[in-house]
């Protein structure tokens, strides 16, 4: 918090009934502005959630986290969310082949991301390439932000391309986009690494007289093996496409806060808060805090073994994407309308086709 130079959220919780387990877990745990955008609500009037996805690989469930919350807060606060899905940023950086390749992950990573149960009249998603309107915005953004700036913040070299060098901009226009078409404050759940860009949208903003987007940060969700989870990090990630014996194979060789020889587990106990098998169940799977009490005590008396807790989170890991894989069909319909632009068909009925045949 010191670092990035974000507000503790601990303070602000019981005055905004912000009861949900990521946050009561420290999940969430920094915001900037996340009181001021409460008190509009509070005084009567609507804000938007600006929640991206870059598409150039599946969603797993790291990504899918944050969506999950996303949708208690437009439950809760019944608020608009627009989701970019920025295939410029992957094409400049290099990530795919080309704009086709990532429009192509832009509606799989939709489907996956409305199908959660996100509400269909209150839910945008477009794809930057696709949606005009956001050349303009951005370009209208641009006299207020220096290279210099950019270059700091990003660390731009000489060799950059031009696309890179712009893309702050564009992703300052979505953030923004809620604001400048319809005056709605924003407020952007973010990982704490990606603060820098809303220090940038922040100046914009403060330069151009429009609300400051506010923010929710939270922490990664730790991969298999301990370290962020990361779709270039297959072997310890969870993707919603995965099936249960790869689901087996990836969970039996988690990091864990256990001893290799079961005596040495019971007679010491595990520490559940180095555990990656531990942590999933706390963001994931347990959401009642008496449940995750007792295994974490089980876990301390060395009552509890880590093969079983690897067997059960196998078993959550694998209901979970069943039934998401079984919504995702039923949602590709209903998708449709939540573009703010015309849907490519031919791309749209390969995302469709790939359900057809998980079937
Ligand atoms: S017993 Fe469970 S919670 Fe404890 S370290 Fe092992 S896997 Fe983690």
């Amino acid at each position: 918090m010191k670092e990035f130079g974000v507000e503790d959220i601990k303070p602000i919780l019981d005055r905004y009934n912000l009861d949900h387990h990521l946050i009561r877990r420290g999940f969430f745990f920094a915001h900037r502005d996340l009181d001021k955008i409460l008190d509009i609500y509070h005084s009567g009037r609507e804000f938007a959630i600006v929640s991206g996805r870059g598409p150039s690989n599946k969603v797993h469930i790291g990504h899918m986290l944050i969506f999950n919350f996303v949708k208690w807060m437009q439950e809760k606060f019944g608020v608009e969310v627009y989701i970019p899905l920025s295939d410029d940023e992957k094409y400049v950086f290099g990530k795919v082949k080309d704009l086709n390749e990532a429009e192509f992950f832009a509606y799989d990573n939709a489907l996956d991301i409305f199908s959660i149960g996100l509400n269909p009249k209150k839910t945008h998603f477009f794809i930057s390439t696709r949606y005009p309107a956001l050349y303009r915005y951005s370009v209208t953004l641009s006299r207020n932000l220096t290279f210099s700036t950019v270059r700091a913040v990003f660390g731009f070299k000489g060799e950059t391309n031009p696309g890179a060098i712009f893309y702050p901009i564009v992703q300052s226009a979505h953030i923004l986009l809620p604001t400048i078409e319809k005056g709605l404050p924003v407020l952007v759940p973010i990982a704490i690494d990606q603060d820098p860009y809303i220090r940038v949208v922040r100046d914009i903003s403060a330069k151009m007289e429009l609300f400051k987007p506010a923010a929710i940060h939270s922490k990664f969700l730790r991969g298999l093996d301990g370290r962020p989870m990361s779709a270039s990090n297959p072997k310890t990630t969870i993707f919603l496409t995965e099936d249960e014996s790869s689901i087996r194979k990836k969970v039996w060789n988690a990091l864990t806060g256990g001893w290799k020889r079961a005596k040495d587990q019971r007679k010491y106990g595990g520490k559940p808060e180095l555990c990656v098998v531990f942590e999933w169940f706390s963001t994931y799977f347990l959401k009642s805090d008496d449940d995750l009490k007792k295994v974490e005590m089980e876990c301390r008396n060395g009552e509890k073994l880590c093969g079983q807790c690897k067997e059960e989170l196998i078993d959550y890991l694998t209901d979970y994407i069943r039934e998401h894989k079984r919504k995702r069909r039923e949602s590709i319909k209903e998708l449709r309308g939540t573009f703010m632009h015309e849907v490519n068909e031919e791309i749209m009925s390969k995302v469709e086709g790939m359900d057809d045949e998980s079937r």
